[in-house]
């Protein structure tokens, strides 16, 4: 008997890793629908105009060397157009005033000691407690550490609290006690399970690939617009699912909120956890539960157009941007200077600032309308960077739940929830809730899904 491999595949789910996973699956002639509750594709991503610019409202960057990323824009076409970000500096909001983000401080730490000793930004003893780290007895970390705890071990709790939070707490809108190394750190997560020191393995690897940070002139829905322009795709925006069902011939039944209902092999969430739940229930009752485990951070981002004259003699605003640490207590959790950070974003009149709030376990956001959480935001930046003119135009894009906590065991959960759900081949879960935040991480999640679905027989229909 000839096997007929799956010719027919629902995407729950149009963001970054349903895109990336439908166009993977057209292109091996699978016909595809994704269905999108939100009437436009690209969930995370999203433009608006500021200002007269178009800037990204949600993701806002690219990094262009990680896995997979640079080939798949090659393949899109998109290579030529690539703007890269200017090459500048990050400043940290400290106790003292605004200091410059050392070299070699990543997400998860130092990795080197030389400028963070010239950054003046720790005590004595924090520094003497850091420099001792290739020292430090090397303990095995087990399935999972929290990254905070990992980094405190290594290296003594200020470089966590000074670095490893602003950085990495911020990007993931979390709790740096919480997350996990496994999932948030894999680099230093390796080094670990080697039973290295962070500082000596890493000084052998100082001309690795450098972050690499771009975007295009009309920001990342460019990315979104050529994954989706395969016409092969049918695509269905304002198209909520809530049930997908089993059926009886091993396919799969997808009903949406009004009433639509489709037949498939194959279908992918690639939906937040809490969606994914409620879909995954008459599957897995122990894969839902599982899945109500993972915390999410709603978080509120805002491009504020300012007056460039009134700001020539604010110092910060040659940076890139700022940094807050949690420890501060302020709305304002990060700031990108994007007329500084973009040269296609450098304009005669304004100065466009994108400010990002929300961490995870907090809801003053929600609290404030548009215009007071600008002024609040504008208010911590003018604290922070001495700046006194008010912004002139502002948009704000609120993301709630968004920002899924990779918190310790992630991993192990999510393989867990996966090997639940083995029984239903051609059920899938892919995006940044199970295999990373983050573009890249989500493309190669929604590819894998995709691999994963051409697996699966095709039934016949009938
Ligand atoms: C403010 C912000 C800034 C960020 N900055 C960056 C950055 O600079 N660089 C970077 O790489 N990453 C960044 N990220 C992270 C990155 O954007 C995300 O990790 C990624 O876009 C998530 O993609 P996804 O497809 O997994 O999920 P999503 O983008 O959330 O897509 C899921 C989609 O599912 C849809 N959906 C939900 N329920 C249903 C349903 N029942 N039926 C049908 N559809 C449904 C949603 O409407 C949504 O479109 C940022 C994220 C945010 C919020």
């Amino acid at each position: 008997m000839s096997v007929i491999y799956c010719h027919n595949v629902a995407v729950v789910g149009g963001g970054i890793s349903g895109l990336a996973c439908a166009r993977r699956l057209s292109q091996q002639g699978v016909r595809v629908t994704i269905f999108e509750a939100a009437p436009v594709l690209g969930g995370q991503i999203r433009t608006a105009t500021v200002a007269g610019h178009l800037v990204d409202m949600g993701a806002e960057a690219v990094h262009t060397a990680a896995p997979g990323m640079s080939a798949l824009i090659s393949e899109l076409g998109l290579a030529d157009e690539l703007i890269t970000s200017n090459p500048s500096i990050s400043w940290l909001w400290t106790e003292r005033g605004l200091r410059r983000l050392p070299a070699g401080v990543g997400p998860s730490g130092p990795q080197r000691l030389l400028p963070i000793l010239n950054s003046r930004m720790m005590s004595i003893g924090g520094l003497i407690r850091a420099g001792l780290e290739p020292l430090v007895p090397r303990r095995d970390i087990g399935s999972d550490i929290a990254v905070g705890e990992f980094v405190s071990q290594r290296f003594g709790c200020q470089v966590v609290e000074r670095f490893v939070d602003p950085v990495l707490g911020s990007l993931h809108s979390g709790d740096v006690n919480r997350l996990s190394l496994r999932a948030t750190a894999p680099d230093l997560a390796a080094v670990a399970d080697a039973r290295s020191s962070v500082i000596l393995k890493r000084r052998g690897r100082q001309n690795g690939p450098t972050m690499s940070f771009a975007t295009w002139v009309n920001g990342l829905t460019t990315l979104v617009e050529r994954l989706s322009a395969d016409t092969r795709i049918e695509v269905r925006t304002s198209t909520s699912i809530d049930s997908v069902t089993p059926m009886s011939d091993g396919r799969y039944e997808i009903r949406s909120t009004d009433g639509l209902v489709t037949r498939a092999d194959a279908v992918v969430l690639a939906v937040p956890t809490r969606i994914a739940a409620e879909l995954i229930r008459p599957f897995s009752q122990n894969a839902a539960e599982m899945l109500g485990h993972v915390r999410y951070a709603s978080v509120a981002t805002a491009v504020v157009a300012y007056p460039r004259a009134l700001i020539t003699k604010v110092r910060a605003l040659t940076g890139t941007g700022l940094l807050v640490p949690s420890s501060r207590h302020r709305l304002l959790k990060a700031a990108t200077f994007l007329s500084t950070k973009w040269p296609h974003l450098i304009d005669p009149t304004y100065a466009l600032v994108r400010f990002s709030s929300g961490r995870v376990g907090e809801q003053e956001i929600d609290n404030l309308d548009d215009a007071a959480l600008v002024a609040r935001l504008h208010n911590d930046m003018q604290d922070a960077t001495g700046i006194t003119v008010k912004p002139t135009e502002y948009h704000v894009q609120r993301w709630p739940a968004a920002i899924p906590q990779l918190e310790v065991g992630h991993l192990e959960l999510v393989a867990k929830i996966r090997a639940n759900l083995e029984s239903h081949p051609g059920l899938t879960l892919a995006g940044a809730s199970y295999d990373g935040l983050g573009i890249a991480a989500c493309v190669r999640s929604g590819e894998r899904a995709a691999l994963s679905c051409l697996a699966v027989p095709s039934q016949p229909s009938g």
